[in-house]
C-alpha cells in the first residue's frame, strides 16, 4: 500500500504529502474540505434511501482552515478543521485519490 512519508502544510492554504512511491502530491484545504469523507459532509446511502446532506451556503469561520491532523492508527490521518468539524478520516487510499486528482488539474 502506499503511504505517506510526511505531510506538510504547503505554502498556499495546501497539504504537501510526500509519498513512499516517491511522489509527492499536493491539495488545497479547500478540495480537502470539500471532499471530507464523512458521513454528515457526503452523506450515506442506507438500503433505498439515500440522505443527501445540505449544502449550507454560509462558512462558518474557519471552515477552511486546519487546526491539526492527528494520526489514527497506520492507515488515516484524522483533519480537525477550525470550525471543530473532527469526524473525517482520510484514508491514504483516499488522500492519495483525491491529491492525485487535484496535482492532475493543473
Ligand atoms: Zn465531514
Amino acid at each position: 500500500m502506499n503511504k505517506p512519508k510526511k505531510i506538510r502544510r504547503g505554502e498556499s492554504d495546501s497539504l504537501v504529502i510526500e509519498w513512499e512511491n516517491g511522489k509527492t502530491t499536493e491539495i488545497s484545504y479547500v478540495d480537502l474540505r470539500d471532499k471530507c469523507p464523512c458521513v454528515s459532509c457526503q452523506g450515506e446511502t442506507v438500503l433505498f434511501s439515500s440522505y443527501i446532506p445540505i449544502k449550507n451556503p454560509f462558512k462558518p469561520v474557519g471552515f477552511y482552515e486546519i487546526e491539526k491532523i492527528e494520526p489514527v492508527g497506520n492507515y488515516a490521518v484524522n483533519i480537525v478543521w477550525k470550525d471543530q468539524h473532527n469526524t473525517g478520516l482520510y484514508s491514504w487510499d483516499y488522500l492519495w485519490e483525491i491529491s492525485r486528482i487535484d496535482k492532475e488539474k493543473t
